[in-house]
């Protein structure tokens, strides 16, 4: 076997463990000392993002989301099936009902022409996801809501340094355009922390609440900074903040962030480049980016003519040395959303969970490898 290409490979930017010796010596290992500080002005500096909180996970920062929202028993929140299963479980932990809405048929992101129709007057939120860090189209979701009263909420999880562009050329960063956004610092992720995660709060009326369900429900944040003498039960919380540990790891990182991404990139283009001839052929189609839309090359993904034409890909590779790997099955269809909704059809997610495959796509991937992974895949369906 020529190569052993993994899906995936977690990135180290080489003065992790440097930091995170800093902050032991500093004596603060627990959450909000000096590197979760630093991370904050990052992401409020670069992104544009009014308040950011780190959290142990993106899964939290969306539990964040749903409390912030008053999400009640009854309350209903669009979303997109194709995605993972935090983002709307977040909201179904506070009792709402979740009414899925299809993919687009050129990308796997949320059909924004289908959403007005799934409104209804128990209708909360929508709930987006950047898939593969391609911008959903933002001004027309911002656009609903606002006509509807509703919250937009990212799910940015794989959206780091991605951008969507306005009609009048304003150009914002994923994340920082919803009410609230959650990003993802998961090992699988552009940027990474073991785990971990992070809110987004552009709207400013949440950041006094969200610094309190942070903190367990309390005021203890507003105690640390000495603007008030004692701290006590505010409201509902939970221990939702990352260590100093996991704070240092992520600065680490971040330092590095624009050599991670230019090399991702050149990555990404490198596949696409190779690929397009099969996808002239009709053999596989390549992802689709909008023109508001800058990738951040968080997923290389093709799709395949039929779920079995996946298969035999998949095991073809493997036999390779190439490890590939497909992703989401529609919410829609899951076992725990059936035992209370009636099945319906979204074909184009379910073309997505049928035929979507991943490739290997991480920092140290050689431009060889893309070489051998095209070819290896151009020989199969040629
Ligand atoms: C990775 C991911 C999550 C979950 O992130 P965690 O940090 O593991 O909780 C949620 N939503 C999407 C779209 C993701 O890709």
């Amino acid at each position: 076997m020529k190569y052993k290409i993994p899906f995936n490979k977690p990135f180290i930017a080489g003065s992790e463990l440097s930091y995170i010796k800093q902050a032991v010596d500093f004596g603060k290992i627990s959450g909000d000392g000096a590197f979760s500080e630093k991370c904050h002005h990052f992401f409020e500096t670069h992104y544009k993002i009014e308040k950011a909180f780190l959290t142990t996970s993106c899964t939290d920062a969306l539990e964040m989301a749903a409390i912030l929202l008053n999400i009640q028993p009854g309350d209903e929140v669009i979303a997109p099936s194709f995605t993972f299963v935090s983002t709307v479980n977040a909201f179904v932990l506070r009792g709402a009902k979740i009414v899925f809405a299809d993919s687009k048929v050129e990308e796997p992101n949320i059909d924004e022409t289908k959403i007005e129709a799934l409104i209804s007057s128990k209708t909360k939120a929508i709930i987006v996801v950047h898939y593969a860090g391609v911008a959903c189209n933002m001004e027309k979701i911002t656009a609903i809501a606002q006509q509807h009263n509703l919250f937009v909420v990212e799910d940015a999880a794989q959206a780091i340094e991605s951008t969507y562009t306005f009609s009048d050329g304003t150009k914002k960063y994923l994340g920082s355009i919803g009410a609230l956004a959650s990003f993802s610092f998961h090992e699988t992720k552009n940027v990474i922390s073991g785990e971990g995660g992070m809110l987004a709060v552009n709207d400013t009326s949440f950041i006094k609440r969200a610094e309190i369900i942070r903190e367990k429900g309390t005021n203890r944040t507003a105690f640390f900074r000495g603007e008030i003498d004692k701290y006590g039960w505010e409201d509902i919380g939970s221990s939702f903040l990352p260590s100093e540990i996991t704070a240092a790891f992520l600065f680490a990182q971040l330092e590095q962030i624009k050599i991670i991404q230019q090399k991702r990139k050149a990555l990404w283009h490198h596949y696409f480049q190779l690929l397009l001839p099969l996808a002239n052929a009709g053999k596989i189609s390549l992802p689709f980016i909008p023109n508001y839309a800058e990738n951040n090359a968080h997923i290389f993904y093709i799709i395949c003519n039929s779920s079995q034409a996946r298969r035999n890909l998949i095991s073809y590779l493997k036999e390779k040395g190439i490890y590939t790997a497909f992703h989401y099955q529609s919410l829609h269809k899951s076992a725990f959303y059936l035992k209370t909704n009636s099945l319906k059809t979204l074909p184009n997610c379910e073309r997505y969970s049928d035929c979507l495959l991943r490739l290997p796509m991480y920092y140290e991937l050689l431009p060889e490898e893309v070489i051998y992974v095209s070819e290896e895949i151009t020989k199969f369906l040629k």
